[in-house]
């Protein structure tokens, strides 16, 4: 017999979490679900962060060094980097706005509003994370509905209101930070505790980018064993995500039964949290849509590059299916190079060296999703973020959407660093794990698209078509 697929298996138990959710609310096996149900979930989140440091460590380091050398990366490499971040910028901005324009995370209900904005300044307080038009005080408030969520919440953290207090007074004593500040934390002063640290991956990103450089410009006989070690590891770290997600279906089962039974003990709130996830679902898909169909054929066009629409489609579809059914843009890689030299006629020359880079630091669809679910996140706790904050989340998801490994569910890892980065609860993203999987279906065929159309776009300026 034919063994189901992972997805099968996943969507599967995602179900069936839904499921036990709903019964144990109505019968009262919460406290069951929480005890011996949800700590799974737990262990399997644990996983996949602890998995997260090293793999963007290792991952980058053997993407730069497979590059070659730097310094005869020469023309065609920073041209292929320049358009990399081009269509990356554009997909998150892209992000960005549908998300802002649409809302999807914006509550309607004021209670519920009120009560997901506490939770995040309680969370916000306890990692000492400085926190603007703090709502907790109002919790004194006479008004009952207040009260309700401050006894709960004080339930959840007895110290909080003693700890806003101490952390306002450390805030104010902080000395004022100047503008330059981002690209001065970006810069580690400890490399042990730039590792150590979880909320310091761009530190870590840094670190790995000048250590590939250095490794790629030394003499290969030093460096052949050291090269060939960080190769071995990331390909370990990449193996040890195959391995957790081989369990996914179980786990998904627990995270879903924990998660929903926790934040949701009646079926209205259910309902609500659903509504915001497939709004949130639907929006994504839309803007990978645009990217799809819109953005790379005009791409093709502006750069002059005469493959007609239809035979871009068709030329790619056996790519793009093994990308939605396999969610990894490196299990796809043979068959895009395939692809693009038998279908899209591109010599080469420049597909073997343009793919490969690809499918490691290109990918528009995981950056486009990660815009759009940080601030779906940040609006349905009520955190607004300034327009600073927005221009960081275009920097830090680029730079995310690099390091990410292209294996399935590496977008929702690294998720995990942008939502850190801008001070927002990195557990959150079990929100979203409902519909991950099959975002990050789509989100990989537009990966996979992306690179394709930028090997046409290289091969053409250098007169390779
Ligand atoms: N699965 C995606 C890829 O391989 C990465 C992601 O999780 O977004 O391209």
């Amino acid at each position: 017999m034919k063994k189901m697929a992972l997805h099968w298996k996943i969507m599967i138990g995602m179900l069936l979490g839904i499921i036990w959710a709903i019964l144990s609310g109505y019968y009262g096996w919460n406290d069951f679900t929480a005890d011996w149900i949800n700590p799974f979930g737990v262990i399997f989140i644990n996983c996949l962060k602890f998995i997260a440091i090293p793999l963007v460590l290792f991952s980058i380091i053997s993407g730069v060094v497979g590059m070659g050398n730097p310094k005869q990366l020469g023309r065609i490499g920073g041209k292929t980097l320049l358009m990399y971040l081009f269509t990356t910028v554009i997909s998150v901005s892209l992000g960005l706005f549908i998300v802002n324009t649409f809302q999807p995370g914006v509550q309607s209900n004021d209670a519920t509003r009120l009560e997901h904005r506490l939770e995040y300044e309680v969370w916000a307080v306890d990692n000492g994370i400085e926190i603007k038009d703090g709502r907790l005080e109002m919790a004194n408030a006479s008004d009952s509905q207040l009260k309700d969520i401050r006894v709960k919440l004080a339930a959840d953290s007895e110290t909080t209101a003693a700890k806003v207090v101490l952390s306002k007074q450390e805030n104010a004593k902080e000395a004022k930070k100047g503008p330059l500040q981002p690209l001065i934390d970006m810069v580690p002063t400890n490399l042990v505790n730039a590792l150590s640290s979880g909320n310091l991956m761009l530190q870590v990103i840094f670190f790995a980018l000048f250590f590939g450089i250095a490794l790629a410009l030394m003499p290969s006989e030093k460096t052949s064993t050291v090269k060939k070690f960080f190769e071995g590891m990331n390909d370990i770290f990449i193996k040890m995500v195959h391995m957790v997600m081989r369990g996914a279906p179980f786990f998904v089962f627990c995270l879903m039964a924990g998660v929903l039974a926790k934040s949701a003990d009646n079926l209205t709130e259910l309902g609500e949290i659903f509504v915001s996830l497939g709004f949130y679902a639907l929006l994504v898909v839309l803007g990978l849509s645009t990217l799809l169909f819109g953005l790379y054929p005009l791409i093709l066009r502006v750069f002059g590059v005469k493959i007609g629409y239809r035979a871009f489609f068709t030329g790619m579809s056996p790519a793009q299916f093994l990308a939605f059914s396999t969610s990894s843009s490196a299990a796809t890689l043979p068959v895009t190079i395939e692809c693009v030299n038998e279908n899209l006629k591109i010599p080469e020359q420049s597909s073997d060296f343009v793919l490969p880079i690809g499918a490691t630091v290109n990918m528009d669809g995981t950056s486009l999703y990660q815009a759009i679910a940080v601030i779906f996140l940040a609006q349905y706790h009520d955190v607004d973020l300034s327009l600073i904050q927005q221009l960081g989340i275009v920097l830090t998801t680029t730079l995310a959407s690099i390091g990410a490994a292209a294996v399935p569910s590496a977008g929702l890892i690294t998720l995990m660093i942008v939502l850190s980065s801008v001070g927002l609860n990195p557990m959150w993203v079990v929100l979203i794990f409902p519909v991950d999987r099959i975002l990050d279906m789509c989100r990989t065929v537009i990966n996979v698209t992306s690179d394709a159309t930028v090997s046409a776009v290289i091969a053409k300026s250098e007169k390779m078509m």
